[in-house]
């Protein structure tokens, strides 16, 4: 597998809660086929790895990461994106307040 790929999917499966760890493999593999197609795209795998399980994971529960920025009107009560959609260092961002939660991979320190 590639590094970055590699990488990314030790990141996500961090911050992502036991009961929907099965969702991860198939990302992974959807991924690992891009990445062969497009190797300059390693450097976003991680942002578009967690953007691909968050949709899984919303299927089940629309509000997978919950929000925990602390000056959020709406904290616990919405799911945080990842920021920038297609870029390097991602973060889990609240929309609400515009701020950075936590980069991908550390929502649970
Ligand atoms: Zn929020």
């Amino acid at each position: 597998m590639h590094p970055a790929l590699a990488a990314a999917a030790e990141a996500v499966r961090r911050d992502l809660p036991p009961a929907h760890a099965p969702l991860l493999d198939p990302a992974v593999e959807q991924r690992a086929w891009w990445l062969a197609q497009w190797e300059d795209g390693a450097e976003l795998v991680l942002g578009l790895l967690a953007q691909d399980v968050q949709e899984a994971v919303h299927a089940v529960d629309p509000d997978w990461p919950a929000c925990t920025e602390s000056s959020c009107p709406a904290r616990e009560a919405h799911a945080l994106f990842v920021e920038p959609d297609l870029g390097p260092d991602p973060f889990w961002t609240c929309h609400r307040t515009g701020l950075p939660v936590a980069p991908v991979g550390g929502l649970h320190p």
